[in-house]
């Protein structure tokens, strides 16, 4: 719910962890390694890097998880992503960690709609 003029909206902290399985790791990953996403924004441990390959699988999935899904969407109930190296036994778990709230106007350029309610 929004009150006229408030423009904030609310989205999850995600975090990805690294998780083993019985078949070794074949990229420069390691069992708890992982990283957040705040926003736009990524963040990794000091001195801990993650390889590039896995990292583009998992974008295309990190935004629809910072939102609210409907329950009865795979995209909620869904978590562990393979590797995309077909010789490769990491897994990644993305946890919904907490929340972040951000403001329209700090984000995008674009106008807002009209608020529609505002016209009664
Ligand atoms: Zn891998």
């Amino acid at each position: 719910m929004t009150t006229p003029g408030d423009d904030s909206f609310t989205l999850f902290d995600l975090k990805v962890e690294v998780i083993a399985t019985e078949r070794p790791m074949v990229c420069n990953h390691q069992a708890g390694d992982w990283f957040t996403l705040r926003g736009e924004n990524l963040e990794f441990p000091p001195g801990q890097s993650f390889p590039l390959y896995p990292l583009a699988a998992l974008l295309p999935l990190l935004p629809a998880k910072q939102r609210p899904t409907h329950r009865n969407d795979w995209m909620t109930t869904d978590a562990e992503i393979a590797c995309p190296d077909p010789f490769c036994g990491g897994r990644f778990r993305i946890t919904r960690v907490g929340t972040s709230t951000f403001r329209h106007g700090d984000v995008t350029l674009v106008p807002l709609p009209p608020d529609s309610s505002s016209h009664g």
